[in-house]
């Protein structure tokens, strides 16, 4: 029976990535702070503990196990990411977790980590205009990342891959761009654009009000939880260390992403635009590599996504009234 380790497995994508290796035959150990919040785990064993202590992460590699997921980080959306407040808790409890980690499975022989770098390593320079991004990977360079945890990310992905290179490890990087589904964070000042934008349409009255931080025009793609799952499992199984994309490359404007949900619920909204962390102008995912080297790339539109994600908050939202 394959043996996979999932770091993080209390989070938002660990925990569906846990369900998804139960269904596949795995035995899983997952690790985290917390339980997940939204269900209950299906891994076999799950240890709750903090992975910046190098004795914790001993405790839990105890073995070789044929795949380590590590989704563990100081993560959160533009209001945690983009205001500056956080950004020495970022980098130093991310990097740490990330030099345990790879010194610890290392250590135990263990061959074969998968590492969550994000889209917000690439530069800032290419991402200045909303209708040409440019996130092709090898664009990465000179780096220029507009946050420090893109810094940080970016640090991380070459500590795997020079594990890689020194170690004879098979670990692989990929870079995740705006991950949404059901079971993700979408109140608390954590929360993504998709998520915060279903939970505001979900409270506002029809023929009321939204507010969109700044003026709306700025673009991103958003992919769902099932299609980054399904991705990250391909390029494990792959030959391919990456990094690699694993986003969607259907592109749309917050404006836009906002008429849509809108659009979902029934409702008619007047946008509000106010000031607020926006990050960069333009995101989007190329997938000419993904589609090269592992014959898939995501298909999904996004529209089916944010019905089902839509749905859950607005329960959620209906939850907390009652
Ligand atoms: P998440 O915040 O839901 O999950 C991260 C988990 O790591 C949390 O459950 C948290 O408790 C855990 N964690 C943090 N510090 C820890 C510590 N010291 N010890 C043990 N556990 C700790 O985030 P997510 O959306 O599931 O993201 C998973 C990974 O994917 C992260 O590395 C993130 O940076 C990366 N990523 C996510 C997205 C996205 O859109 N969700 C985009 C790009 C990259």
């Amino acid at each position: 029976m394959k043996t996979a380790l999932v770091l993080g497995a209390g989070g938002f994508i660990g925990n569906h990535l846990v369900t998804r290796l139960k269904t596949d035959g795995a035995w899983v150990r997952g690790v985290d702070l917390k339980f997940p919040e939204f269900s209950e785990t299906l891994a076999d064993d799950f240890v709750i503990g903090d992975l910046r202590q190098p004795d914790f992460c001993d405790r839990v590699i105890d073995r070789r196990f044929d795949e380590i997921y590590q989704l563990a980080a100081d993560m959160g959306g533009a209001g945690y990411i983009f205001t500056g407040e956080h950004d020495a808790n970022i980098m130093h409890n991310s990097a740490t977790i990330n030099l345990n980690i790879a010194d610890r499975a290392h250590k135990r022989n263990n061959k074969r980590i998968f590492y969550s770098s994000s889209a917000c390593m690439y530069p800032a320079y290419n991402q200045e205009d909303p209708a040409n991004p440019n996130c092709k990977e090898h664009s990465a360079y000179p780096a220029a990342p507009d946050s420090e945890y893109g810094w940080e990310k970016l640090f991380s992905e070459r500590l795997f891959l020079a594990y890689n290179r020194n170690h004879a490890m098979n670990n692989r990087v990929a870079r995740y761009h705006n991950i949404f589904g059901p079971e993700g964070t979408w109140q608390g000042g954590k929360e993504k654009a998709p998520a915060a934008v279903c939970r505001k349409v979900a409270e506002a009255a029809d023929n009321g009000e939204i507010e969109v931080w700044g003026d709306g025009t700025q673009t991103r793609s958003f992919l769902f939880i099932d299609e980054c799952i399904e991705g990250t499992i391909r390029l494990m199984q792959s030959e391919f260390e990456g990094p690699v994309n694993i986003g969607s490359d259907e592109m749309v404007s917050i404006n836009q992403l906002v008429d849509t949900v809108a659009d979902i619920a029934g409702k008619h909204l007047h946008k509000n635009h106010v000031p607020g962390p926006i990050g960069v102008r333009g995101r989007n995912s190329d997938n000419n590599l993904i589609a090269e080297k592992l014959g898939w790339r995501p298909s999904q539109p996004l529209v089916k996504g944010l019905e089902k994600t839509y749905a859950w908050i607005e329960r959620q939202v209906r939850k907390n009234k009652s």
